[in-house]
């Protein structure tokens, strides 16, 4: 087993290694880990998708055959401005008790907890139940198609996978009470372009068919869309665990469903950014494109929309409502790939158990909830086909940490590392063991 010191060294070399998606380059990475498993005496694989794109797999043999259990992790992150960093987001630099660097937290801390936890496992001389695999995917940042996608055709008995752990919750911080977010499902990806076209011409003389302006009212139209809050199993479930005891005017915090039907209840789920999300379909617009100089009436124009949908919607129901509301004088483009229908993994599971029962034995009484993730992950594709496949890292994170994820100055403590190793060692252990049926 590596002491803590090696884990650290071998985790800020790991970040040094630059796999900004796009355009990816994780082959220097896969190879990294391929290493490091090599060394231990145990074997791995690279499988390239295209130049550059590799990924890498290695086993554990189980007793059985079949149905194996997955750790899965990214090893791509995405970009990072050097110049509104305050330390280099490749330079792996260690400051005040944290370690700084992009994919910090998502997610190459992570994938070296349970790469370590993985080859400590084999380091015993256990045989696990199922076959374990470790798997270290490119390309989630940007979709996943060199990277899960490509595997789940490579190696068909990921497919029949019979757990999956991956990225997505943690143990959560929030006004000095902590509790656990495991994540059995996510938002649905649903992004999409609008375009409008006009008549070009001079600022001096409007003339009633402007791009932009056609685009600002469809916009318009699009973001005064209030998506209902709904409540789902899982939501329920969640919000029932954070805000048990919460008071509003005297009145005890009720079941989700009765909740949403009072306004102050939904003033609270609207004012924070988190239960917002996890409640309802979000728009979000990002991107306007429209007109070059103040003086021309552009002749085209258009707007990017970043949309999140509830498990439980369709992608045709939310279009047929974004087509109604964005009217006839504007093209819908959908972008992005098109999973449909990942559910929610089920939670009343022994893996769901299994998890609490680890971080119980990590000493730290906190409630264990199911969660949504409101980003994409690579998950969807295991939960698509039908996989319980959840999403944890167990590292207390505050808000504040959590939010750097995709912004600047990513960092993880050096606290927190020890947490991930010794929590994916207990939960690699409870999945090598015999109470996995
Ligand atoms: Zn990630």
């Amino acid at each position: 087993m590596k002491t803590f010191d090696e884990a650290v060294e071998l985790l800020r070399a790991f970040l040094r290694i630059d796999t900004t998606n796009p355009p990816g380059n994780e082959e220097k990475a896969a190879q990294f880990l391929e290493d490091i498993i090599k060394s231990e005496g145990l074997t791995a694989e690279l499988y390239t998708a295209a130049p550059g794109r590799a990924n890498l797999l290695s086993r554990i043999k189980g007793k059985q055959d079949g149905k194996p259990i997955i750790l899965l992790g990214h090893i791509d992150v995405v970009p990072a401005r050097e110049d509104e960093w305050t330390v280099h987001p490749f330079g792996a630099e260690v400051r005040d008790g944290y370690l700084y660097g992009r994919g910090a937290v998502d997610m190459k801390s992570q994938v070296i907890c349970q790469l370590l936890a993985f080859l400590d496992l084999a380091h015993r001389g256990i045989t696990p139940g199922r076959d374990i695999i470790f798997l270290a995917t490119c390309d989630e940042e940007v979709g996943g198609a060199n990277g899960v996608e490509y595997m789940l055709h490579k190696v068909p008995d990921l497919g029949d996978a019979s757990f999956v752990l991956s990225e997505g919750g943690c143990l959560i911080e929030e006004n000095g009470l902590v509790h656990a977010q495991v994540s059995v499902t996510e938002k649905k990806l649903s992004q999409f372009i609008i375009r409008a076209k006009g008549r070009g011409g001079h600022g001096s003389m409007p003339h009633g068919d402007n791009a932009n302006e056609k685009i600002v009212a469809a916009s318009q139209r699009i973001l005064s869309q209030a998506w209902p809050l709904k409540s789902m199993p899982v939501t329920s479930a969640y919000l029932g665990g954070v805000l048990k005891g919460r008071k509003i005017g005297g009145a005890k915090f009720p079941p989700l469903k009765e909740a949403l039907k009072v306004k102050k209840w939904r003033d609270l789920f609207e004012g924070n950014e988190i239960y917002n999300a996890i409640l309802r379909n979000t728009v979000t617009l990002t991107v306007l494109k429209g007109g070059e100089k103040v003086n021309v009436i552009p002749s085209e124009s258009s707007a990017y929309f970043d949309a999140r949908l509830l498990p439980s919607e369709t992608h045709e129901q939310f279009f047929k409502k974004i087509r109604q509301l964005a009217g006839k004088d504007v093209e819908i483009e959908r972008i992005g790939e098109k999973i449909s229908t990942p559910g929610p993994s089920r939670y009343n599971t022994i893996y769901f158990q299994g998890i609490k029962d680890c971080v119980a034995s990590l000493g730290k009484d906190v409630l264990v909830l199911p969660f949504v993730t409101t980003g994409a992950t690579d998950l969807r594709y295991f939960r698509d086909l039908g996989i319980p496949s959840y999403g944890f890292f167990p590292v207390t994170l505050t808000k504040e940490e959590h939010m750097r994820m995709h912004g600047k100055d990513e960092r993880i403590s050096l606290e927190n590392i020890r947490e991930g190793l010794e929590g994916c060692k207990g939960i690699v252990d409870f999945l090598a063991s015999d109470r996995i049926p």
